[in-house]
């Protein structure tokens, strides 16, 4: 296979076959293919598409660019996975929550991307936690407390690895056939045997129109199928970001207060409800509103708190000695009156200023950097009280953070309605 020609039958629209997805793609993990032709294959896909076919072969040979984990005891494992969002830390609640509920949870996550924060960072937020595990202690952890939570491992699609760090640097992210066979290809290799997916929509996700959001959770939940695995998939607000904290270890923090039966609502509500899914697909309920009483309960009496302190203690970390930033800065409200949009891609952008994400993928980041939100979408404001609280160790960019919060809040005189959080459910 000559890579320009295949780069042209994609450009000129033509379907590719599967031999020539999986030619390709190989070719680029053994470095016979360069960066610059993986560039332009993966923007003749961007402006062309795939069709169903491709997608499922793309999906494929990312998969087995790697090695698929086999648990090699056929207990049913269920993982949830997030297409992104702000302020959107469910897995720390989730997984501990359902193992504790007798599911397996093998969570491989992933940093933070742009804008959006990612589950590895905030783990990593605290002291000593260990996301390195080799696969044998993470296959152990997972029969012994029924989750741990790792990175993306060296030996699980190095295809994709390659090529999201390629996509992120080559405006290729949002192109419903990539991200689905990127989330997918990593998903099937964890050894699991059913799928909920939260697909974010709004102006903090990816996918900005619930449109979108569904023809991606479409496309996910096709190839899903396809893999053999059981998928639901939630269609969720990111309108605004999830929850008050947004950054790493505040979003540690506030965690453990919804592990512990308090936090804001609408993340204890979704976390119970992909919770809930998770426990019906992992068999260990009737029916959903058995799951969600099931999860309800293991929240409230401790089991899920307790479950994830075990984790935590498991893998290392301190959850004693969350860091705390030196300085902290509040953006006030310059008139009265209720809050009408809270633009969560500016909140996380702010977030990214004061040093809790990342620029470019060699940055440090400032675990105890991040922001607390004060009031939501239709909170009542008064002029002069505080919309957000700023927490940072270098201000250099507090100027920017700080406006960013200030445009992020728009305020009205009428009170306008909360946004619905879970906007749809497909299978
Ligand atoms: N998350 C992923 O893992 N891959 C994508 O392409 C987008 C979000």
């Amino acid at each position: 296979m000559i890579p320009a020609e295949l780069i042209k039958k994609k450009r000129g629209g033509s379907e590719l076959s599967e031999n020539e997805i999986q030619s390709f793609v190989n070719d680029y993990v053994s470095g016979k293919i360069a960066d610059y032709q993986m560039s332009a294959f993966l923007m003749a896909v961007f402006f062309n598409g795939m069709t169903g076919k491709e997608t499922w072969f793309l999906t494929q040979a990312m998969l087995h660019s790697g090695i698929v984990v086999d648990f090699g005891d056929g207990i049913t494992r269920i993982d949830k996975h997030s297409t992104g969002g702000v302020g959107d830390k469910t897995s720390l609640i989730i997984a501990p929550l359902v193992a504790a509920a007798g599911v397996q949870v093998p969570m491989i996550s992933g940093r933070a991307l742009g804008h959006t924060g990612g589950t590895l960072d905030k783990l990593e937020s605290i002291p000593g936690f260990n996301v390195w595990l080799n696969l044998d202690a993470f296959k152990s952890m997972v029969k012994r407390l029924g989750t741990c939570f790792i990175g993306q491992t060296a030996e699980i699609c190095p295809a994709d690895k390659k090529m999201y760090a390629l996509r992120d640097v080559t405006a290729t992210v949002e192109c419903v056939p990539l991200i689905c066979a990127s989330i997918m290809s990593k998903k099937l290799a964890e050894g699991i045997d059913g799928l909920v997916l939260d697909v974010k929509t709004g102006r903090g996700a990816f996918m900005k129109t619930a449109a979108e959001a569904q023809n991606l959770a479409k496309n996910l939940i096709t190839v899903g199928k396809q893999g053999g695995k059981k998928i639901v998939a939630l269609i969720t607000d990111m309108s605004q970001p999830l929850g008050l904290a947004v950054g790493n270890s505040v979003e540690v923090a506030e965690c453990l207060e919804v592990l512990s039966g308090k936090g804001p609502q609408d993340l204890r509500e979704l976390s119970l409800e992909l919770s809930a899914h998770m426990i019906l697909l992992g068999k260990k309920a009737k029916n959903l509103e058995g799951a969600r009483k099931t999860a309800t309960a293991l929240l409230d009496d401790g089991s899920a708190l307790k479950r994830f302190q075990e984790i935590v203690s498991a893998q290392n970390g301190n959850l004693k000695q969350l860091p705390k930033a030196k300085f902290v800065y509040e953006v006030l409200a310059n008139r009265k009156g209720f809050v009408k949009t809270l633009d969560a891609e500016k909140i996380g952008i702010a977030s990214l200023h004061l040093g809790a994400g990342r620029m470019k993928a060699s940055d440090q980041i400032d675990p105890s950097a991040g922001i607390i939100l004060r009031k939501k979408i239709s909170d009542q404001v008064l002029k002069g009280e505080v919309l957000a609280t700023l927490f940072y160790n270098n201000g250099d960019s507090l100027e920017k953070a700080s406006q960013l919060v200030r445009d992020a809040f728009l305020i009205s005189l009428q009170k306008s309605r909360r946004p619905r959080l879970i906007i749809k459910v497909m299978k």
